[in-house]
């Protein structure tokens, strides 16, 4: 037997790996699973005429309190566990400590190999046999101090097996379900057959390897139930399939929407050569698509912090623009392929192009293309399709209303005069209205209570007769309704194409925007301060005229009407606010009260 000492730069590294990666322990099976497979895969490659069947067994002995991974890859010399064990993987572990003393984000990401097994072992057995012919197999052992000791072993098969003895406080390592999960975590993808206590647990090919053309749609959407087994079918997918200048494979599924996302959960799984990595591919996919489900396998993405942080950083970036480019080419290509498909799943995809759009110069330029939007009546519409059918009535302006307004009165007006209505959801389309202006100028986005449009006055009809004091009619309308109504609303009169609205409340297109926003990022509601609110009073409403009249014999209840009538619009806008609601509220009874009062007390029943 001999004795040797590992290389111990730091003192005893092991307790500190078993501190500080107390979290993250479950990835000892990950690591030492895939040394099993290089091993594998070495062998696989040097001795051409192979004879035992590669397979790597993971069997528990709970008597003896072992975990066993074997395997019948390559094996090791004597010397060779002296080296691989005691120096490359000591000194892998120990570089691995330093990087997590400065960087945590690697944690995870990294493979701790061959000591990550003292994370729930006090001592660790090799015994291994090298395909090299004159091999000896070995036994080597290390209790997790600095001490490893190296003797002759009566194994006879060529392979390794390296067995765990599991201390107290982590048992759970020796149950077959608690293994089975984490083996079905890790190692579902990998190339050589796992068994667990005797029994395969790993028959799944990596559907991302295969070429894109050989895949079936039906084998992608079986492949995504196999990931994500409580899910709802996917709405389409990206395979990705690169080899230069880096290496990534994987596919990325859109997922139908749920009402409630978290924009912050990572979906999509990262392989590195089939091994399960992480959940967390918060780097190489941009912030916008980490909605996207599937897989993504790149053997390019630092699971080792050795490498040069920087050489790294290019690469993932390089991946992020690749996947990004991918995803909105296949949205792009749905769009001029399958219109009707495009439309169907538009409101899953929605956010997602939106926020690339706003974040991504690149993806933006090809969004934009098939940026579409409803309109009121249920049409769909592009952009600049929107601008080219409407250029003669809406001149350089696009109309909206945000979807609690998609049943304004205001909205007849326009529909009357054929100019199409776009519903927009607050707050991001907000947003991206403001990046589309800057390209699109002089085009302007206006909800359509943002301003009295010249295609929606019938100037036929405007009261511009002047009285004995120079005034027109409509002036004095104006006049009339300012000086009835609660101060802060200015008043404007204008004669509108549709007579049965009365008036509408107008804001600043900018200073409502900023209203909005200001609004949203702030706890209370600025309403007041920020947009001057106007009514457009409509002259040409029937209602108004009476109105008018009444205010000689009925000057009192002429003004009670006159707030109601502003009340109703700022009521159909949305712009009412609690105080309002409660004044309204109590003038509408009294209003009520005073018809009850005019009508007769008895019916007369006609027969
Ligand atoms: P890494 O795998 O990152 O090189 P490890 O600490 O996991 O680092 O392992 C160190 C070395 O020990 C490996 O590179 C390999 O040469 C050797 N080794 C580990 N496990 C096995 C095994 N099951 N069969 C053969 N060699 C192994």
């Amino acid at each position: 037997m001999k004795k040797g000492q590992l290389q111990i730069h730091s003192q005893n590294i092991l307790p500190i790996i078993k501190k500080w990666l107390y979290s993250e322990k479950d990835i000892f099976l990950r690591e030492l699973v895939s040394n099993a497979c290089d091993a594998l895969l070495k062998r696989s490659i040097l001795q051409e005429n192979e004879i035992d069947p590669a397979r790597i067994d993971i069997t528990t002995d709970k008597t003896g309190r072992t975990l066993t991974i074997s395997d019948t890859g390559i094996g090791m010399l004597g010397e060779e566990t002296e080296k691989y064990l005691a120096q490359i993987a000591f000194s892998g572990a120990e570089e691995f400590i330093k990087a997590y003393q400065t960087n945590d984000a690697f944690i995870g990401h990294f493979g701790l190999g061959f000591y990550s097994a003292y994370m729930v072992a006090d001592s660790v057995q090799v015994r291994t046999l090298s395909y090299n012919r004159e091999a000896t197999a070995v036994l080597w052992s290390c209790d997790g101090s600095s001490e490893y000791e190296l003797q002759e072993d009566a194994r006879s098969a060529v392979g390794t097996d390296i067995i765990l003895h599991i201390n107290q406080e982590n048992e759970e390592f020796l149950e077959e379900p608690r293994l089975l999960e984490l083996l079905k975590r890790f190692c579902l993808f990998l190339p050589y057959p796992i068994y667990l206590n005797g029994t395969l647990i790993n028959s799944k090919e990596p559907l991302w390897l295969k070429t894109p053309s050989s895949c079936s749609k039906q084998e992608y959407i079986d492949f995504y139930k196999l990931l994500y087994p409580f899910e709802e079918e996917p709405l389409f997918w990206v395979h990705l399939n690169v080899d230069y200048p880096f290496h990534v494979k994987g596919i990325l599924y859109f997922p139908r929407m749920k009402k409630e996302i978290d924009l912050q959960k990572n979906h999509v799984k990262l392989f590195s050569n089939r091994v399960f990595v992480s959940e967390d591919c918060k780097d190489i996919l941009p912030d916008y698509l980490t909605i996207l489900k599937g897989t993504i396998d790149s053997p390019d993405i630092p699971l080792n912090v050795s490498r040069s942080y920087l050489q790294v950083d290019k690469t993932v970036k390089g991946l992020s623009h690749h996947i990004s480019k991918k995803v909105v080419d296949t949205l792009f290509t749905l769009y001029k392929t399958d219109r009707d498909r495009f439309y169907e799943v538009w409101a899953d995809c929605e956010l997602i192009i939106k926020l690339g759009l706003l974040n991504d110069d690149k993806f933006a330029k090809t969004a934009k293309e098939f940026l579409v939007w409803k309109t009121t009546k249920g049409a769909w519409t592009q952009t600049s399709e929107y601008i080219e059918n409407n250029k003669s009535k809406a001149s350089d302006s696009i109309f909206y209303v945000n979807e609690e307004q998609a049943a304004s009165p205001l909205l007849d007006l326009y529909e009357k005069q054929g100019i199409d209505v776009l519903i927009a959801k607050a707050p991001l389309d907000s947003a991206v209205m403001s990046l589309l202006e800057k390209e699109l100028s002089p085009v302007q986005f206006k909800r359509i209570d943002g301003h009295t449009t010249e295609s929606i006055i019938d100037s036929s009809k405007e009261k511009t007769l002047l009285d004995a004091d120079g005034r027109t009619e409509s002036a004095k309308i104006a006049d009339f309704v300012r000086s009835s109504i609660a101060p802060g609303i200015d008043v404007e009169a204008k004669s509108l194409a549709a007579s049965s609205i009365t008036g509408f409340i107008s804001m600043k297109e900018e200073e409502r925007r900023l209203r909005d926003y200001l609004a949203r990022i702030s706890a209370e509601s600025p309403k007041e301060s920020f947009a001057k609110a106007t009514f457009v009073v409509n002259t040409n409403s029937p209602v108004i005229t009476s109105l008018y009249q009444m205010k000689d014999h009925q000057p009192e209840l002429a003004k009670m009407m006159a707030q109601q009538i502003v009340d109703l619009a700022l009521l159909s806008q949305k712009e009412m606010d609690t105080s309002q609601l409660k004044e309204f509220v109590a003038r509408s009874n009294s209003l009520l009260e005073k018809v009850a009062q005019t009508l007769p007390t008895e019916t007369k029943v006609h027969s």
